[in-house]
């Protein structure tokens, strides 16, 4: 209904104003008129004008600095700007300031009421494809939405289906949810949800982590029911639900396990018997007569070789052991006290060798969770390489500091060092270096037990060597 479209006109008594009102009252359009800013201010707020025609001179103001404004707070509105002349500087002004259009003496009634019908024309254009563009985003956000609930259904039917238990309890410990497989397992009747977890579930393992979880941040827990099932349950926070406690059968793998521990057992006992029973007659051959000197050169070969047999089944054993996954056992531990227990052990060697020690441990080291027993291997097997592959007044140099909760150990020596293309198999099982084949006896299990230690532990080792020039072993530990 444009003929009744309120228009507001800005400008100080004139006639330019009367011939304006007159004009436009004649079209049919109802007419405002401001005679100040104030004025202006209240009829843009209380009556909506469906346009504004404002003086470049309004009430002693500058009428486009005005029209910027009432712009910024009604966007859609269309403004026409009164000019006192037509010039370059006011076409120039009319785009800055973002305006409809503008008008200027001397002014004819067709020009006045071509121009608000033009302005007005565009502005409900604009108003159009708004309200259009409006509807069209509404109805795709709606059909997202549609989707993402059908989505919901989706993720439920196979939370209900998946092979691992799922309970979600709210922030009260009361079931939200529950599924088929976790109902079977905890043997809950169908109408659990809304009830509290501790007062549905009897079985003492689970209380005790359903207790514990809630109190501490254990995350993860065996779960071993009286029929000889075990459960890994795993325990994750949901931000503003409560918790999801998932649970996936691990009974199988329990008796794979046991098995494998059974046969490491049973071989290592079975290899190392009769070795124990070689030495021991080795032993006595000097107590049943008396030998000569060949003969004693022999059973001091035997023990020798029984002996360098054992170190190597223990570390095969210690090797599959470690490849298994049972390096369990962590406890809080420093690292650099355990570094001087090896030392300590190893001490006599360094001294053999006159070799020169240079330790280099940081103050006030965090403390590690590990496995102190594989931890000293760790060191053992590496400081012991150092001292063996470095020749007689060598140097080892041994160093201990902490960076952003790691720990890094580095031993570096004077030995032999590594060759580059070999580097990266030294961490084999029963891989040796070409360039110490003649020297050092070794098994070239060390560094592999080194390796499954270091990963075990979730960190990383690496060699740093340039051949002829020493060799440093580098170990990464997270805190
Ligand atoms: P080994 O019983 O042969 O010492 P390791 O697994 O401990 O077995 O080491 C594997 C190989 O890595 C060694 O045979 C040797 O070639 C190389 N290596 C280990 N430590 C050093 C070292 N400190 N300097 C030079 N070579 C080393």
């Amino acid at each position: 209904m444009t003929q009744r479209d309120l228009i507001l006109l800005a400008l100080d008594d004139s006639q330019s104003l009367r011939l304006m009102e007159r004009a436009l009252q004649a079209v049919d359009y109802e007419v405002a008129i401001a005679h100040d800013s104030k004025g202006l201010e209240k009829i843009l707020d209380e009556s909506s004008p469906a346009l504004l025609l404002i003086a470049e001179h309004f009430s002693s103001k500058n009428g486009i600095e005005i029209a910027e404004t009432a712009r910024e707070r009604f966007p859609t509105l269309p403004i026409l700007l009164f000019a006192e002349k037509d010039t370059t500087g006011t076409i120039k002004a009319v785009l800055k300031a973002g305006l409809s259009g503008y008008l200027y003496p001397p002014l004819h009634t067709d020009d006045i009421v071509d121009a608000v019908h033009r302005s007005l024309a565009r502005a409900r254009h604009l108003g159009d494809w708004i309200r259009r563009e409006v509807k069209r985003t509404t109805s795709s956000l709606e059909k997202r939405a549609e989707i993402s609930e059908s989505e919901r259904d989706k993720l439920e039917a196979i939370i209900a289906n998946i092979e691992d238990g799922v309970v979600v309890l709210d922030q009260e410990n009361k079931i939200l949810f529950i599924n088929r497989i976790a109902r079977e397992t905890f043997d809950l009747p169908v109408d659990s949800i809304g009830k509290p977890i501790l007062n549905v579930i009897h079985n003492p393992d689970i209380q005790a982590f359903l207790l514990h979880s809630m109190e501490s941040s254990v995350k993860y827990h065996e779960l071993t029911f009286d029929d000889g099932r075990v459960f890994n349950a795993q325990q994750t926070a949901i931000p503003h639900i409560g918790t999801a406690i998932s649970l996936h059968d691990i009974t199988y793998f329990k008796k794979m396990e046991q098995i494998r521990n059974e046969f490491v057992n049973t071989v290592s006992h079975d290899l190392r018997s009769p070795l124990t029973s070689v030495l021991g007659y080795a032993e006595l051959m000097s107590r049943v007569g008396t030998l000569n000197e060949e003969q004693q050169e022999f059973v001091r070969r035997i023990e020798a070789s029984v002996q360098s047999i054992t170190i190597l089944i223990n570390d095969l054993l210690d090797l599959g052991r470690l490849q298994a996954g049972y390096d369990t056992g962590r406890e809080s531990i420093q690292l650099e006290s355990i570094l001087q227990y090896s030392l300590d052990m190893l001490g006599s060697l360094i001294t053999q060798k006159n070799l020169y020690l240079e330790k280099n441990i940081a103050s006030n080291l965090p403390a590690l969770r590990a496995n102190p027993i594989r931890i000293r291997q760790m060191l053992d097997n590496l400081i012991g390489n150092a001292i063996k592959y470095t020749p007689k007044d060598g140097t080892i140099r041994i160093s201990i500091r902490a960076e952003d909760r790691q720990l890094i150990f580095e031993i570096s020596d004077t030995g032999p060092g590594i060759p580059l293309n070999e580097q990266f198999r030294i961490f084999e099982k029963f891989y040796r270096a070409s360039n110490v084949l003649d020297g050092p006896k070794g098994s070239g299990l060390g560094l592999a037990i080194v390796k499954s230690i270091v990963e075990n532990h979730q960190g990383r080792v690496w060699v740093e060597s340039t051949l002829g020039k020493g060799a440093t072993f580098i170990v990464v530990l997270p805190v």
